[in-house]
């Protein structure tokens, strides 16, 4: 599968800009399979589908789940997805975060066009929608605290007690709520309910509650409103207004579903003929990742993590910073499809996509991360001589560049060992390897601190095996990196490791607060010596440390001439190796 991104062609600008794999190609899942047959047999002429963010943080991997199955559905079978901010709650949203999900969802790959709406923009339509219930009788003022109502509920087989104010007139429920609507009442004082069945085993038909009152400044509507739809009676008429056919939400909306058709029916004569349906999907869980909004706000709020950027989140900007591709991203949320059962994915697997791009993509490059100088002993002094070095064997067009190679290098501490252990075939004394790209080289003698650390490792190369290979045909074992001791390029650099030590962080069956969870070790931050070319790599530009794994450039710190590094993968592949 391969996730070129192309500008979209139809007439439809919401349409993805990435394009998706041909049909043929792509795993069937059942959201898909419905979309086919609603086209073949006319239910829907073309589908329009919708991402409804609640801008209440930053987008996060989960979420790159949703948008690509959204955007992906829309521009597989042409039709448009909408972009919509589900922002019904002045109290937690933020300018912010809205601007950064737009931002977000275009790095991935996706462009909803003309297509974008806010929930807030609707609260007229909605407040008129809640008059018309109220009109049909299946809506009234409540006035009993949210206490009071969690008091009456029941349970699935006793139903609730009916609220006192159940009955009330219709004049009388269109002047209680004008009263809400006018501010006379405090937070908390009085809801709208929808009139449905006390007695259903489906406790969200149980007279739900349909607006609240909120004394709070909304980012986008300011002080116009002190009453607020609640999301089970927003979406339904944000879906129905925009005609949605197919909305596509997580498996714990599937209770709610009953209530989605109860108000669509109501509300019909408003809509017709257009009429959206909803469809739950599991949402992703990966290891050793929480993903709640909450949570991450947390991370953020306590100084766990550096911001919602840190390159150890699992949000968007995240992976970004990490030096993760939107075609990764992507790919991953292909290969983990659409299910109806909650499952933890490995998070592994993400790995495995990214390392799979940036195999293909990145150029390669030579760092030592912790260094130990080898001095060439028969190398003569003050001598530099260029070598040359292929950027990537994955791709003829990235080209080759040149190294300096000196009497003087570093190489990594762990490559050498005084007295070989096991089936340890890299530098030993007396021991031949070869340097990448450069000679083969067998190591003589070490010099030590007083502490008993080698500082030096003494070693005389073969003049004959210029660019890493024998001309009598002799092999090696062995093959390291290096760099020329005064050419090498100093670069802060961070290593990371999983943000949290359990398997699933959200089970807290342990009573253990999450926190408790945290990796001590998760960021590791050092000083690398890297090759001269390295120096002037782009903010963004991610490449390969030969044998050390995938790094990025960071895209806030990093500049030319002082280049700063994150670690995206190391390059063993747990997931390749369980297969
Ligand atoms: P969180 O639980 O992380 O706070 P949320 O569902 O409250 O997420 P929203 O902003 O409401 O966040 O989510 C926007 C859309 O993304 C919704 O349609 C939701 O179903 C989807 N979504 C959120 N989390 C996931 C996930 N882990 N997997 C798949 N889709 C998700
Ligand atoms: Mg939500």
């Amino acid at each position: 599968m391969s996730h070129t991104p192309v500008p979209a062609k139809t007439a439809h600008s919401a349409t993805a800009s990435a394009a998706p794999a041909s049909p043929a190609t792509r795993p069937q899942h059942f959201i898909r399979q419905i979309i086919h047959e609603d086209l073949a047999s006319g239910r829907s002429t073309s589908i329009a589908t919708r991402f409804p963010p609640e801008p209440n943080g930053y987008l996060h991997i989960g979420h790159a789940k949703s948008i690509c199955l959204n955007f992906g559905l829309a521009a597989e079978y042409k039709g448009r997805c909408h972009l919509r901010m589900d922002d019904t709650n002045p109290s937690k949203e933020d300018v912010e975060y809205v601007d950064s999900i737009q931002e977000d969802i275009r790095w991935l790959g996706f462009d909803w066009g003309e297509h974008y709406y806010q929930a807030s923009d609707y609260f007229g339509v909605m407040h008129e929608c809640a008059i018309d219930l109220i009109r049909q009788g299946v809506a009234y003022v409540c006035h009993l605290s949210a206490a009071e109502v969690a008091g009456h509920r029941g349970t699935p087989s006793i139903p609730a007690s009916p609220s006192p104010w159940r009955d009330r007139s219709v004049e009388e429920n269109l002047a209680e709520f004008a009263k809400m609507r006018a501010g006379e009442y405090e937070e908390g004082a009085a809801t709208l309910r929808a009139k449905i069945d006390l007695a259903s085993p489906n406790m969200h038909m149980r007279d739900p509650v349909l607006y609240r009152i909120r004394k709070a400044t909304h980012h986008n509507t300011g002080d116009t409103w002190c009453i607020y739809p609640m999301y089970d009676f927003a979406h339904p008429i944000e879906d129905a207004i925009e005609g949605i056919t197919h909305s596509i939400c997580t498996l714990e909306f599937e209770v709610h579903r009953p209530f989605y058709d109860w108000l669509i029916d109501n509300l019909a004569r408003r809509f017709a003929p257009s009429r959206p349906r909803q469809y739950e999907f599991a949402r992703l869980n990966l290891t050793y990742t929480m993903m709640s909004k909450r949570r991450l706000l947390e991370l953020v709020r306590e100084n766990l993590v550096s911001g919602w950027d840190d390159p150890r989140m699992p949000t968007i900007r995240g992976f970004r910073r990490r030096g993760y591709t939107p075609a990764a991203i992507r790919h991953f949320c292909e290969t983990v499809g659409v299910t109806k059962y909650n499952s933890l994915t490995d998070v592994a697997l993400l790995e495995h996509a990214v390392r799979d791009d940036l195999n293909r993509t990145s150029r390669r490059f030579m760092a030592v991360l912790n260094p130990v100088r080898l001095v060439i002993e028969n190398y003569p002094e003050g001598r530099t001589e260029q070598l040359v070095a292929v950027n990537n064997p994955e791709d003829p067009a990235a080209g080759t560049r040149e190294i300096p190679f000196s009497r003087e290098l570093l190489i990594e501490r762990d490559d050498f060992q005084e007295v070989p252990q096991g089936k340890f075939h890299r530098l030993y004394p007396g021991n031949e390897v070869r340097l990448r790209w450069a000679y083969f080289v067998t190591a003589t003698h070490v010099e030590k601190d007083a502490d008993g650390n080698i500082t030096t490792i003494h070693a005389t190369y073969d003049p004959a095996t210029r660019g890493g290979d024998a001309p009598d045909g002799r092999k090696v074992k062995g093959t390291i990196h290096w760099v020329s001791a005064p050419h090498a390029v100093p670069a802060k650099t961070r290593l990371y490791d999983r943000l949290f030590l359990k398997e699933n962080p959200n089970d807290d069956s342990d009573g253990k607060d999450w926190r408790e969870h945290l990796n001590p070790a998760s960021l590791k931050e050092i000083q690398a010596y890297v090759e001269p070319a390295l120096a002037s790599v782009a903010p963004e530009e991610r490449v390969q440390f030969e044998r050390l794994g995938y790094f990025v450039a960071d895209r806030c710190e990093s500049a030319p001439g002082s280049p700063v590094f994150n670690r995206t993968v190391p390059l063993k592949d747990t997931w390749a190796r369980q297969k």
